[in-house]
């Protein structure tokens, strides 16, 4: 007989390991199959997210950041050094010890919680005749056997959306994974796709001085954010050398001796350009290759996304499906908590996510934050709202930083007050954010913000004046 649990997660990415540590939690024996091999070739626990998403990138952002501030922003501190230079193994090296770090971590959090791990590819398979889920696992050998539970979480995640004309060689065009491991720093890096991996992995290597040119279907510039706050980023993004055609479509990118020549064609006609590396982040779609037998009932949308209800169950007994493999936004924290809310309703508990306060944050510098609503979401919709805006260029903090860049933006309904939608641009946004999430989960008044007291100096007063500027009463600037 096949070994029983209570409930098997398949995918071992944010969402299907936190959904198994809540499930463990909860006391229901959990088992957590997946397929991610590390660089040495073993298990490596955490998904896309540990592996060659969240973290990585992010350490990379920051090592470069630091060199970025050494040869350019620290000369009016009084700080200068002579020759900075990068080494790019050792960049690349302190990156591959934080993943090995977090994906050792989970396999440690999986140990304390009596999770079992299986290394290999997990089947849900069709109806049995006994009660309950089968799911079958194919190791990396070969070799197959099948574990059963009451409830399967499907957690499979999501991989890079690949373009005809510019497919993948691991080599001279690369995505993400690609990308966080060049062994020398591109002198002309190519990058097709403005969104959130283009501009964060875009800066990466700009930093470190890359001739980084990125290739933008849509005319407008990150039209996902508000567009005051695209405004900002576009004009700083410029000013640190990025250079970005909007309105560019790519037709061809051929690898020759010389580099990949790219023909894209944008408003002025047919162009050419040569790079030594061509990123291609144009998005990622739904990953469920050999997850689901043909008899299992679990439906796929036109976008190949695992179908759920609010409850993200499948509608198939005891079979549901969380995070980037599931409708909406393809974030970390997402996935997460939809994890935690299934691992409870599935112990009859009272799970919740709320879709309407997840933040997104790009890494990027000026930082980007958001969370709600645009001005234009509202505008389209009619709803009547009021805006309150501040300027990181007074508040004394940022200036002291040398970081006085941005703005933090508030948009609240214009009877009610209710906080709709901030978003902001500038130093440490990626932290300022959660103090609004936060109101808004607790439907909090843009009045509720501004009667708060925020310390001083930091960068979190300029939540405070955006909040007071609302309803016309900023201190530190003209209303
Ligand atoms: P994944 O993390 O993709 O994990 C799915 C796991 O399931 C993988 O390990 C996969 O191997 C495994 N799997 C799939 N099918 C099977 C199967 N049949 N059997 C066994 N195993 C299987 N999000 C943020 O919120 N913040 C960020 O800063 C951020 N930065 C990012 C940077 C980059 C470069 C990229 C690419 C993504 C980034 N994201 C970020 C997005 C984030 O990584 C994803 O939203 C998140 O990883 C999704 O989690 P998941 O658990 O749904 O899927
Ligand atoms: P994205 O959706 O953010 O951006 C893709 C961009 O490529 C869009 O601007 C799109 O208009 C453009 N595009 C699409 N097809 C194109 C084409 N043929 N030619 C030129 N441009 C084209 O996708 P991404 O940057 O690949 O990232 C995937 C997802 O991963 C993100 O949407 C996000 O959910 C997640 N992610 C999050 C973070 C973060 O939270 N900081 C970081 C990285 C990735």
């Amino acid at each position: 007989m096949s070994e029983q649990f209570d409930v098997i997660v398949i995918g071992a990415g944010p969402a299907g390991y936190v959904a198994a540590i809540r499930a463990a939690q909860l006391g229901l024996k959990t088992a957590c199959v997946d397929a991610f091999a590390g660089k040495d070739g073993k298990q490596a626990l955490g998904g896309t997210c540990l592996n060659v998403g969240c973290i990585p990138s992010k350490a990379l952002l920051d090592s470069s950041r630091q060199f970025h501030n050494l040869t350019h922003n620290f000369g009016v501190h009084g700080i200068t050094a002579d020759n900075a230079k990068i080494d790019v193994a050792t960049f690349v090296g302190r990156k591959d010890k934080i993943v090995k770090q977090f994906t050792g971590g989970v396999a440690q959090l999986f140990k304390a919680n009596k999770i079992t791990p299986y290394f290999g590819t997990g089947k849900l398979l069709g109806p049995n005749k006994e009660p309950g889920n089968n799911v079958e696992i194919t190791g990396a050998d070969g070799a197959k056997q099948t574990i059963s539970a009451t409830n399967v979480i499907l957690a499979s995640g999501s991989v890079p959306i690949e373009l005809p004309f510019a497919q993948f060689d691991g080599k001279a065009i690369v995505d993400n994974a690609g990308a966080l491991d060049f062994t020398e720093v591109p002198k002309r890096l190519g990058v097709i796709g403005a969104g959130v991996i283009g501009l964060e992995l875009g800066s990466v290597w700009k930093r470190l001085g890359a001739d980084v040119t990125i290739i933008e279907a849509l005319p407008e510039f990150l039209a996902v954010a508000d567009a005051d706050v695209a405004k900002v980023a576009a004009r700083e993004f410029a000013k640190q050398g990025l250079t970005i055609k909007l309105n560019a479509k790519l037709n061809k990118a051929e690898v020759k001796k010389d580099g990949v020549h790219l023909t894209y064609t944008d408003k002025d006609g047919e162009q050419n350009l040569v790079v030594d590396k061509l990123l291609v982040a144009v998005g990622r779609r739904a990953y469920t290759a050999g997850l689901l037998a043909e008899d299992t009932g679990v439906k796929l949308d036109e976008r190949g996304r695992i179908v759920v209800d609010e409850h993200n169950h499948t509608g198939v007994d005891g079979v549901w499906a969380i995070g980037d493999a599931v409708r909406g936004p393809m974030l970390a924290h997402k996935g997460s908590e939809e994890g935690v809310a299934v691992a409870e309703w599935i112990a009859g508990k009272a799970g919740h996510v709320n879709y309407d306060t997840i933040p997104w944050v790009i890494y990027t510098e000026p930082e980007i934050a958001w969370a709600g609503k645009t001005e234009k979401e509202l505008k389209d919709a009619g709803i009547p709202y009021k805006v309150g805006s501040f300027p990181f260029a007074a508040i004394g903090r940022a200036v002291a930083m040398n970081e006085a860049i941005g703005q933090v933006k508030m948009i609240a309904h214009a009877e009610t007050d209710r906080i709709l939608g901030v978003h902001m641009v500038g130093p440490g946004v990626s932290e300022l954010i959660a103090e609004c999430v936060v109101a808004m989960e607790f439907k909090g008044s843009s009045e509720d913000l501004a009667r708060i007291v925020h310390a001083h100096p930091t960068l979190s007063e300029a939540v405070h004046e955006a909040a007071l500027s609302v309803d016309k009463r900023a201190i530190h600037k003209g209303n």
